[in-house]
């Protein structure tokens, strides 16, 4: 490894490349063993360019530039006023590159481009938001006796593994980096292997920013592997991984050897729960929105859906009218709604968890098969399904499927519905659609989630905390209160009475 000397600046190149290195301490390098993999388009299932194949020893390059540059480096100590113009920049690089970044999201994710849109904009937001919120990270100045002072100050948590899924790959490294490198963290961020590239070229842009070198590292490679490896580093103080729940489990097992902080961002089975006084149009558009966007590939996609009985066949007559018009396709089509899904193997766990409902009697009210594309026969396609006739104990009600398949069930009674809504291992989203607003703050009151949205597509801003309860995962992202998370909280006390303090009295 190069030793950090300077603040090297680094331009970004072209984005459209045929193979993307990895960043580490301010360069870019290859693997240790000079092996890269393929990265696809999943829209097509072409090769969209070769990534460095990391190995634990470059693992370990990465951790000593973060560790480097956090204990020595200069970025921990840069005053917060210009942490936060640098986040600026950040945000300002991003917006003059908008249209490259979307183009390169959608090209190795497959997403729609107007979802690539919303979370390229999303990311930008994001550094904006951390340039303003971490001026104002205070500590506090608490009430002690007299002539004793206590005050609490913030300090950076130190070198962060942050480990992020295929879903969003721009956002989830925008939502990791910003938050840790305003507090003054070094990271190390290992993208999902399929989606790589956008978190290289953010780590590019934060150098070309000024963040200095070791502040950003990027390693491209297996979970299994160097993600095992970074987790359990001696050198690493904490790991910020979103993902599946089973990997969050056993990374919060292996943590725990070395105590590192840990925050988990799981998955979920939102539900989404209609009542009759609801605006039946709105709560269409915005439940049809809640499980389709991104293709369902959505750790908040409200994929239970509870319907109550007086409305339900009309309801369900228009949601499902309403499904059939969406467009799956061509993800650079403006008029696309569902882009493709990240792999085979995706659409095989997809289809395999419809096959089952249909196994236990459910019915399909349309969708429920691959997706054939015309002109894009090579990529991976699922159509936007609808699933009724389901009970709870149906594997399709309990377990996340991670695609654009959604269960409908009807419904009765408030209490009842409050039940079934929390019957899941899982608590991150929930919706409400009612214009009772009694009611609407009711239930939101006694759901089980980190998140609830009342009459509201959307499931988050910068500056909304985003996490969950249960096997969601815990701590929370996109706020003020992930600053805290990647902070310690130091408690100063102080005595400056006039008489020297003798307490044992000898
Ligand atoms: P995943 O298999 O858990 O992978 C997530 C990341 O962890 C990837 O970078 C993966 O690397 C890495 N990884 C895999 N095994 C690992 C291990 N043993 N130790 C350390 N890292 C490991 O999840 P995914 O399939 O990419 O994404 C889908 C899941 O993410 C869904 O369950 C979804 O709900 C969840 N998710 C949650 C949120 C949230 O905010 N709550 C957001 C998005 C997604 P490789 O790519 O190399 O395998
Ligand atoms: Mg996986």
């Amino acid at each position: 490894m190069a030793t950090p000397t300077k603040n090297q600046k680094m331009e970004v190149l072209d984005m459209k490349r045929d193979t993307y290195q990895m960043i580490i301490n301010g360069e870019r390098v290859n693997s240790n063993s000079g092996k890269t993999v393929p990265v696809y388009n999943p829209a097509t299932g072409e090769v969209l360019a070769q990534v460095a194949d990391a190995d634990n020893y470059d693992a370990d390059q990465a951790v000593a530039a973060a560790r480097h540059a956090f204990d020595n480096g200069k970025w921990k100590r840069t005053p917060v006023g210009k942490r936060s113009r640098v986040l600026n920049k950040i945000a300002a690089l991003m917006r003059e590159r908008f249209n490259e970044l979307i183009e390169l999201e959608v090209l190795n994710s497959g997403k729609s481009i107007g979802a690539a849109h919303v979370q390229v904009m999303q990311s930008i937001e994001d550094f904006e938001f951390y340039a303003g919120a971490i001026v104002s990270h205070r500590g506090h100045v608490n009430n002690v006796p007299g002539q004793f002072m206590n005050y609490t100050q913030n300090e950076p948590v130190g070198v962060c593994a942050q480990i992020i899924p295929w879903n969003y790959p721009m956002m989830m490294a925008a939502w990791k980096i910003a938050p840790a490198i305003a507090a003054g963290c070094s990271v190390v961020i290992k993208p999902a292997s399929l989606t790589p590239i956008t978190a290289i070229i953010l780590a590019e842009i934060c150098h070309e920013a000024g963040v200095p070198a070791g502040v950003v590292n990027v390693i491209t490679g297996s979970g299994k592997l160097i993600g095992d490896h970074l987790v359990e580093h001696e050198l690493v103080d904490k790991v910020a991984f979103t993902g599946s729940t089973p990997v969050g489990k056993d990374i919060m097992s292996k943590a725990s050897k070395t105590l590192k902080r840990v925050t988990l961002e799981l998955g979920g089975k939102s539900p989404n729960i209609v009542f009759d006084d609801a605006d039946i149009e709105a709560a269409v558009d915005g439940s049809l929105f809640g499980i389709f966007f991104n293709t369902g590939q959505s750790c908040e996609a409200r994929s239970r859906m509870y319907v109550h009985e007086a409305i339900y066949d009309a309801f369900l007559e228009k949601f499902v009218e309403k499904t059939k018009k969406l467009k799956t396709g061509d993800p650079f089509d403006q008029g696309t709604h569902l882009g493709s899904i990240i792999s085979q193997s995706q659409v095989d766990v997809i289809d395999s968890y419809v096959q089952s409902a249909i196994q236990d009697g459910a019915t399909i009210l349309t969708g429920g098969k691959a997706a054939d594309i015309e002109g894009f026969e090579g990529g991976y396609w699922y159509e936007p399904t609808v699933i009724t006739d389901v009970n709870p104990d149906m594997k399709v009600v309990k377990e996340e499927i991670f695609g654009p398949v959604v269960v409908v069930q009807k419904f009765n009674d408030e209490k009842e519905v409050i039940k079934e809504a929390n019957d899941s291992v899982y608590g991150l989203g929930s919706a409400v659609w009612t214009k009772d607003h009694a009611r609407a703050t009711r239930v939101a009151n006694q759901i089980q989630a980190g998140i609830v949205m009342i009459n509201c597509p959307f499931s988050a801003f910068p500056g909304t905390p985003f996490g969950g309860y249960k096997q969601s995962g815990f701590g929370r992202e996109l706020s003020i209160e992930t600053l805290d998370l990647y902070t310690e909280q130091k408690s100063v006390l102080s005595y400056f009475g006039s008489r020297p303090l003798n307490p044992f009295g000898v």
